[in-house]
Parts: C-alpha cells; structure tokens; sequence
C-alpha cells in the first residue's frame, strides 16, 4: 500500500470520529513526508530535535509539527519558534525553560504532559502523584507561555489486550479526573494522544482522541526504534 493510500484510508476512518492522525514520521524521508501532506496530512509527529528542525526548514510551512520523543532543556530554543505541540512534557523544569522560549518568541507553546503508564522500565513520564504535584505547584501556575493541552501516555509493548486495555482505561479515567479538578472551565485541556500502530484501535475505543501511527502509514523503521533510549542523548 501506497502512503498516500494508507493516509486516506486512515483519515477515512479517524476524522468522522473526531480523531486526530498524527502521521509520525521519524527516520523517514523528506519525499515521504511530502507525499502524505500531498494526500492531505498536516500533522507530522518527530522524535528527534535535529530533525525535526531540518524537516520543518524544508518542507511546506503549514505543517503541525509534534514533538513525541524525550526533550531535553538545552534543546527547546531549538523548536520553540514553530512546534506546535509538545507532547512528551515530563517535568516542571522542562514546562519552566518552554515557558521562557514561548515568551522569547511572543507565544504560547501548547504542551501535552506524559503520563507513565506502562508496565515496562522506561524513565519518562509523570506518576499520578507527580502529576497532581506539578498542576498544584505554584511554579507551574504562575507559566504564562505554556498551555496544557491534555495528557500522552504510551501502553505496554506487549501481546496481551487485556494489559493494553487496562493502561488506557487507566489513562481515560485520570484524563477526565484532572480535566474534573484542574480544567473544568478551560476548553482548551481537550487533547487524550494515546495509541500507535499496534494498538490504536484499543485506544480509540478507551477514548483517545488522538492515535500517533508511524509503521501503519510509512511502513516498518529499518533503524531507531522508538524505544531507543539514546536516541536524544
Ligand atoms: C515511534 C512512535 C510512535 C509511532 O510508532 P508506530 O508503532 O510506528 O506507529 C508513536 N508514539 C511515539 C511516542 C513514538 O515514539
């Protein structure tokens, strides 16, 4: 199957449901990319800094750019100008130095906070209780340059539905308690990006509103698995 095929199919099936594609593109090529923003893609999402900024120089200036990789402080001036959501917010330290690029560059940045919800021995994301920690900390209110949009989590990398299913109910579940206790009047906080290629439609189904499919669209990623830890070191 062609991209360009696989885009339509896709968005055949997410937009009526009011889910949002985000088409991740990492290790990929620029003519890739290009050919699904030619079948209609505006949403790519990119896990490395580096390139995300030299995709961002060469191609069309309306595209979304997500970033869903690990950022580390030293690189946010790098994206700040022209991200349009960070979707791996892990820390109160990281929200601080996005804040101040966004004032640098006179906008607000919106911003998605990972929660950790797998059963596996990842170093990112937020705990329920560091969560809470961070949306009661005065630090974190006082930002004027960040917008929580809503959270990310990435499920267990395993077989068993059963496991997948349950971390995205878990997910869903502290998404409408914090959206209850923190965000009730801000329409904003709307955004639940849980789901890749092997597990997307379990996440629809527990009330994703936004699935991150690399493989489904691109096809099999020859080098860098996403669950390479070096890869932003
Ligand atoms: C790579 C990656 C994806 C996409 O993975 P596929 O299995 O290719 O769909 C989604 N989310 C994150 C955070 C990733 O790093």
């Amino acid at each position: 199957m062609s991209i360009t095929t696989n885009i339509e199919t896709l968005q055949k099936e997410l937009q009526p449901i009011g889910v949002t594609l985000v088409a991740v593109s990492k290790t990929k090529p620029v003519e890739d990319i290009q050919e699904a923003y030619d079948a209609g893609q505006r949403v790519f999402g990119e896990n490395m800094v580096q390139e995300m900024m030299e995709k961002y120089e060469s191609l069309p200036k309306d595209i979304s750019w997500h970033l869903i990789g690990h950022l580390q402080t030293n690189k946010v001036k790098f994206i700040a100008p022209f991200v349009s959501l960070i979707e791996s917010v892990d820390s109160i330290k990281l929200l601080k130095e996005i804040d101040k690029h966004g004032g640098k560059h006179n906008r607000v940045i919106d911003c998605l906070l990972q929660v950790y919800i797998a059963d596996e021995d990842t170093k990112f994301g937020l705990d329920h209780a560091e969560l809470i920690e961070l949306l009661r900390d005065d630090e974190f209110t006082a930002l004027k340059h960040v917008r929580i949009r809503g959270l990310m989590g990435i499920a267990t990398n395993t077989d068993n539905e059963k496991v997948i299913k349950d971390e995205f109910y878990e997910l869903k579940m502290l998404f409408d308690g914090i959206k209850a206790s923190f965000y009730r009047q801000e329409d904003s906080f709307s955004i639940l990006s849980m789901g890749m290629s092997s597990d997307y439609q379990l996440a629809i189904e527990n009330g994703s509103n936004m699935v991150r499919l690399g493989s489904t669209i691109f096809g099999k990623r020859v080098i860098k698995h996403y669950k390479n830890k070096d890869a932003e070191h």
